[in-house]
Formats: C-alpha cells, structure tokens, sequence
C-alpha cells in the first residue's frame, strides 16, 4: 500500500543564485513496516505555536537508524524554515540539532548498535563529487536531503492517522521524541558526556567552529572580526581562541552577548549602535582584519565585512540570508587588494569526524561551548524557540525526558 504525498522539493537556480522550493511533486511513502509511535512538535502555520502530536515513524531502512531523541538544540535555520522565509512544505516537523540513543540500526549499518550515543547532522547524498570529496555540507541534493519534507528519493517517513507528515528535515526532525536519520549524518559520540550538552554540535557549533578551523584554516596570530555573537559567531570566536588567532573583534548589539565574548577571550567588542561607522571603529582598534565572519545574514553587514579587511583577506558568508539578498561589491577594490569572499555552508564539516573532535576540545577545556546552552523542557519549546528569536537565548535546547 502507498500514500500520496504532496510536497515541494527545492532546487538550486543558477541564473538567478537563489533557492527554488516552489516545484510541486507527489512522494509516496510505503506503510508496510510502520510501528513506531512517537510525539512530535508539528509546525502547521507560521503565525501558530508548534503542536504537540502523536504520530507513527517506520522502521528504519537497510542505511538507517531510529533514535530516542534525548534533547535537541534550536537553530536559527529552524525559524527561518518555520516563517517560511526558507519556504519548507509545511505542515512539517523541524528540528536539526537532535541528540538521542540508538533504537535501531538498518541491516546495512555497520559502526552504530542499538544503545549508542549519537548526535545527528545534516544530510546528503554520498554518491556526488561534493560527497565524494568529503565537503557534504555542498552535496548535490542537499535541498532534497534536508529541506523537502521527505528522503532524497522522495519516500516518507512520518505518517499520522494515515496521512503523511513532512518530517526528515536535515535527515531528522529532532522536534520529536524519536527520529529516523540515515547513517551518513548520524554521529556516534562518547557516552561519558550529557548527550542534552552534545545536541548543539550537530549544526550551528560545528558551523562556527568549522568555519575557522576548516573552510579558512585560521592560524595563530591571524587577525579576525566576527558580525554577530549567537551561537554561530561565539563558536566561531572560541575556535579562533584555540588556534591562537589574535586580535579578535566581535560586532554585537545585544550588550550581555559582548560581556561573553569578552569573557570567551575576545580583545575588543562592539556595538555597532554605539559607533558612527563599525568599519572604522575595526580599523582603529586592529588595523583592519584577515578574516571577517558574516554571520547575521544582512545584506548591509556583509558590506561592512568586505570592508574590514586588510589586503589579501577573506570575508566568509556564513549567516543565513533571506532568499533574495544581495550585496553589491566594487570590483576594482576587490581587484586591487586581492580580497576574497567565500560562502559557507556547515563549516565545511564531515561531521562523523568533526563533532568527534570538538568533543575532545571541549573535554580538554579549550572549547567550553557549553556556556551557550540553555536547556527547556520539550513541553516548553514554542517559548524556547521565542527566546531564539529574540535572542533572549543564545542556544536553546529542549530535554525530550
Ligand atoms: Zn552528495
Ligand atoms: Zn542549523
């Protein structure tokens, strides 16, 4: 037996260097091994709170894992997904910083057993030069594999009362107390650690850090200025700390996020309310920078971004943008100080890999990544994800028991 789907899957528009997610087209899921119940927080309405259902996953597939959700952390992606500026087919279940234990693993999986940490990330396909090169986070399908409502090939993997849900957002929708994940963004963790603390890691932490310590390879003594102190800015300034990148400027307007950078070992902060002209205010303190961070997604910052840098240095794009956004450059400025600009997606992290590693950081203490989190009761998630949108939390994370 087979239900109809109806959902929109997304492509990348080369002419116009903007998302489409407008193509209609009908998934089928089959329900023949349907049996796993579980509640899940179902965004049904941009203007409505996210409601508590219950709904049905399958078992997983030959490459796949179900997985006791445990807590998951919320990211700025899911509001954007949520408000439809990413339009997602809604009704859909978001979440993509789910932490959990293995349930159960597809016959094709060879390295996770059931009772196993994991933290989850995004997805891909494995089979495109991008995933075959190790930089999966510029997967071919990615669309597909993490903003559709469905797996890759378009099968389902959530049904309630016979009809599909969208769910498998970034291969798991961790807004509910089980999730399927495929192997190949499923990371298996140490089990010394609170998995609620390890949930984070799976997108905006490994963003940050892996924006340094990756895609720009930042290296001690480098000068850098990071636009924006969330969670993805501040992960980035705590990896900038470890490789010994010095000085580091944060541009932050929110006054209780510059006293944390300063305390995570930033040497200047500032508010770009306070200042005539940030760029100048950079230039004055350091002298301009190698390495700026655009993480606030306006278009006007990545302006100032640019502008911040010395000759030869490299402004990275890292904040999600609406859509349409664009910024203007002056090409024989570009030219003349050989500047370059760079988009980032997910740090250019394998995660199997990366999460691993950031743990060992913070184990050894050179990257408390901890000091974001704020934890809330699942129950409570409509009021965790307010406090994300208006930065009252910096990285809030829902506890599922
Ligand atoms: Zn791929
Ligand atoms: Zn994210």
């Amino acid at each position: 037996m087979t239900i109809a789907i109806l959902t929109r899957y997304g492509s990348f528009n080369e002419n116009s260097s903007q998302f489409d997610l407008t193509t209609i087209g009908v998934r089928t899921m089959t329900n023949d091994n349907i049996r796993h119940e579980a509640t899940a927080a179902i965004a049904r309405d941009p203007s409505e709170p996210l409601t508590f259902e219950q709904v049905t996953l399958q078992s997983p597939r030959a490459d796949e894992v179900l997985i006791k959700i445990v807590a998951s952390g919320i990211c700025h992606t899911d509001l954007v997904c949520l408000y439809q500026e990413l339009p997602v087919p809604l009704p859909m279940v978001l979440g993509h910083e789910g932490a959990g234990i293995v349930v159960e693993a597809g016959s094709a999986v060879k390295d996770l057993s059931p009772g196993d940490h994991v933290v989850l990330s995004f997805n891909s396909c494995g089979e495109c030069p991008s995933c075959e090169h190790e930089l999966p986070s510029y997967c071919y399908d990615f669309m597909e594999n993490n903003f559709s409502g469905c797996r890759g090939d378009g099968t389902g993997t959530m049904e309630q009362n016979g009809e599909a849900v969208n769910a498998n957002f970034f291969g798991q929708s961790s807004f509910a107390t089980m999730a399927i994940a495929n192997v190949r963004n499923t990371v298996k963790v140490r089990k010394d650690l609170p998995l609620e603390m390890l949930a984070p890691l799976g997108c905006g932490v490994q963003t940050g850090a892996g924006t340094v310590l990756n895609s720009l390879s930042v290296t001690v003594a480098n000068s850098m200025a990071i636009f924006g102190g969330g969670a993805v800015g501040l992960s980035a300034l705590m990896a900038a700390k470890l490789v010994g990148a010095d000085p580091i400027v944060v541009v932050e307007p929110l006054a209780d996020r510059r006293a944390l950078a300063l305390e995570l070992g930033a040497d200047h902060v500032i508010d770009p309310f306070a200042v005539e002209n940030v760029v100048e205010e950079i230039k004055k303190l350091v002298g301009g920078v190698d390495f700026s961070l655009e993480m606030t997604g306006i278009p006007a910052v990545a302006s100032q971004c640019v502008a911040a840098l010395k000759p030869l240095g490299t402004c990275a794009l890292v904040g999600a943008a609406p859509a349409d956004a664009e910024v203007s450059i002056n090409i024989m400025e570009m030219l003349a100080t050989g500047r370059k600009i760079v988009g980032i997606v997910e740090g250019d992290a394998e995660p199997r890999t990366f999460i691993p590693q950031l743990i060992e950081y913070y184990d050894e203490g050179r990257f408390p990544f901890d000091r974001l989190i704020d934890f809330f009761p699942f129950e409570a998630l409509n009021e965790a994800v307010e406090a994300q949108g208006n930065g009252q939390s910096i990285k809030p994370v829902v506890r599922m028991g």
